[in-house]
């Protein structure tokens, strides 16, 4: 599914084409891929919010697949291995970032779906070293790939102290499998949506709270949360937490892009030394961490899955707010 031109997603931008078969250089893999996860990044891809980098792109960075064919100098990857190849594709390797373990601020990175060609397709190539061994194929894991990981590194970067109350705010893809593992780690969590849909999800995720959010502006007298994570590219969501966080606090923000945060009361909403911190990419290391948390522990995504014929739709359900947990595209057959 190619984007030759960003537009809205309404106007079905992804054109189903037949494209060359990718060759895989040296350090790369190509992967006959099984599932892709959509994540709301595809869409600030599709739709400009994040400027085109290459002409035309295939979207899709959390894919689930086997390894087909070898590049040169592959060393510990083979052929038929189930691996996942996640949105940091390649990292320089040599900047003050990539040598102190914070590739995912490495200037010269590489995106899956956004730089080079991603999952919605047949074949994807990754990266050895970037690429992640999965235990099987299956398409509830495509959104681990990403929602997981990313949400993995905004709670990390939240700092949360341990059994600590976290607010989750936006309740989507990414927030379905992040509040579960925080209440599995044994953090209380507390999740804040318009949607009472996803609050219900939220709870049986084991949500400690729910709460309806009706305004922009949450009116609490009190300031409980110790970390929150927002999840949703709306400035305003930053308004929302902000005025439940202790002081000390954290909130980060896990989007890749999101519109202007209005102007903020430093008294108010600042003041206590509370932090807003961004999150950008993922390091290695985070993939590594939290697939093996999700194993440990269990996780289960929530999803529904489409073919892959289906990407324009299932991008238009997503803007709409109609997922339920994350969406998945069946990329086997057509
Ligand atoms: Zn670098
Ligand atoms: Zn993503």
């Amino acid at each position: 599914m190619l984007l030759r031109n960003v537009s809205n997603v309404e106007e079905h931008p992804l054109l189903y084409e037949d494209v060359e078969d990718p060759e895989p250089r040296d350090n790369e893999v190509l992967v006959r891929v099984d599932y892709c996860g959509v994540c709301r990044t595809d869409l600030h891809v599709i739709e400009g919010d994040l400027p085109p980098i290459v002409p035309s792109i295939i979207p899709g960075h959390e894919i689930v697949g086997k390894i087909t064919k070898l590049g040169k100098n592959v060393g510990t990857l083979s052929e038929g291995e189930v691996v996942g190849i996640p949105w940091l594709h390649h990292t320089c390797g040599r900047c003050e970032f990539c040598i102190t373990s914070r590739e995912n601020l490495c200037e010269s990175k590489v995106y899956t779906g956004y730089t080079v060609n991603g999952g919605y397709s047949q074949y994807a190539l990754g990266e050895e070293g970037y690429v992640v061994r999965l235990s099987k194929s299956a398409a509830n894991i495509a959104p681990f790939l990403c929602a997981g990981i990313i949400g993995y590194r905004a709670l990390k970067v939240a700092l949360p102290k341990p059994g600590g109350r976290i607010g989750f705010f936006g309740f989507g893809g990414s927030a379905h499998l992040t509040l579960q593992l925080a209440s599995k780690m044994g953090y209380e969590t507390v999740a804040f949506s318009r949607n009472p849909v996803h609050l219900r999800l939220a709870q049986e995720l084991g949500a400690a709270e729910t709460v309806m959010t009706t305004t922009n502006d949450t009116q609490s007298e009190v300031r409980y949360l110790d970390s929150a994570v927002v999840f949703t590219p709306a400035g305003e969501t930053v308004l929302q937490a902000l005025p439940l966080l202790k002081k000390g606090g954290i909130l980060s923000i896990a989007a890749i892009h999101m519109s202007p945060i209005p102007q903020i009361d430093y008294d108010k909403y600042l003041f206590g030394e509370r932090k807003i911190m961004s999150v950008e990419a993922n390091t290695r290391a985070d993939a590594q961490e939290f697939l093996d948390l999700a194993a440990r522990l269990k996780l289960e995504s929530t999803i529904s899955v489409r073919s892959l014929k289906e990407a324009n739709e299932a991008l238009i359900d997503l803007k709409n707010g109609k997922v339920v947990g994350a969406e998945v595209l069946d990329c086997r057959s057509l």
